[in-house]
């Protein structure tokens, strides 16, 4: 059986933008024969909250989208450490000491360089953690806190330098595995990474597709590197274009943005909602 999910983070009121997203994983499953499952994505305690996940499946009971099944990222957390651990006993992720700031300035400084390449992307991580002799980092592993990076040069090793993730179509999407840096895949304050569990709950919910915004196309490359690290299947991936408003401003960025909620509470129905998204 076909499976795909609708995967929001409870961390506001759903707006016309998630309401899309999730109107185009229904249309997906209806069009596919494919199961559609909701699953909150309520892992980061800062900023989620009980009654936005209360409200989102609320809205989307109204919006008379029906869900196979209803799962909670919260619910998984014993399951997210143990694929941590996993990770780390592989020797494929580093402890990472810096701040936020460092991180930044570290970046401005090797975008100022002149041995900074073509190859080196503004927004990957220079490797100033990686680089640290292991006695001080052992020394700071008991003094700090810390996020774990994936030690993208150490996978390319081990997966090969080129990988591939495949869309909906069947057609390969290419990548170079150093390209996707070395991200953080243990947070330092909640622990748990957005790419980290979406890869174990993917792999363990039997998401076959994986419908979701173009936001998120480059975060698809992490997850095909974890995947083939931890030996899941990969789904196959496609990304829809994201709702802008008329100042071409992604909804999900505006703040000016209407919530389902207060268009609902001003008497607009849920066939005219379906209808002003094209569906
Ligand atoms: N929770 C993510 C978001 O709301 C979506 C995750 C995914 O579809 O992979 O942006």
């Amino acid at each position: 059986m076909k499976r795909t999910r609708f995967a929001p983070s409870p961390t506001g009121l759903l707006h016309l933008g998630n309401v899309y997203s999730a109107l185009t994983c229904e249309q997906w499953a209806k069009e596919h024969d494919t199961q559609l499952l909701l699953r909150v994505e309520d892992i980061d305690f800062t900023r989620c909250k009980p009654t936005h996940t209360e409200q989102l499946q609320h809205d989307l009971a109204w919006l008379g989208i029906h869900f196979h099944a209803v799962s909670f990222q919260q619910q998984r957390l014993a399951l997210y450490e143990k694929v941590l651990q996993q990770l780390i006993d592989m020797e494929v992720l580093y402890p990472c000491f810096c701040t936020r700031k460092q991180v930044d300035a570290a970046l401005h400084a090797q975008s100022e360089s002149k041995l900074n390449t073509l190859h080196q992307r503004l927004d990957v991580y220079p490797g100033t953690c990686k680089l640290l002799a292991m006695q001080q980092r052992q020394q700071k592993m008991l003094e700090q806190t810390y996020a774990w990076r994936l030690n993208a040069a150490v996978v390319s090793e081990m997966i090969g330098q080129y990988c591939v993730w495949y869309d909906t179509q069947g057609v390969a999407q290419n990548f170079k595995v150093l390209d996707i840096g070395d991200v953080i895949i243990g947070r330092k304050d909640i622990r748990f990474s957005y790419h980290l569990c979406v890869v174990v709950d993917d792999a363990i919910q039997g998401i076959s597709h994986v419908i979701r915004g173009e936001d998120l196309r480059s975060s698809t490359p992490v997850h095909r590197v974890l995947q083939l690290l931890l030996g899941y299947d990969s789904p196959a991936y496609l990304h829809h274009k994201l709702i802008t408003n008329q100042e071409g401003t992604r909804l999900a960025k505006s703040k000016a943005s209407p919530t389902l909620k207060s268009l609902r509470d001003s008497g607009v129905t849920a066939k005219q909602i379906r209808q002003s998204l094209g569906f």
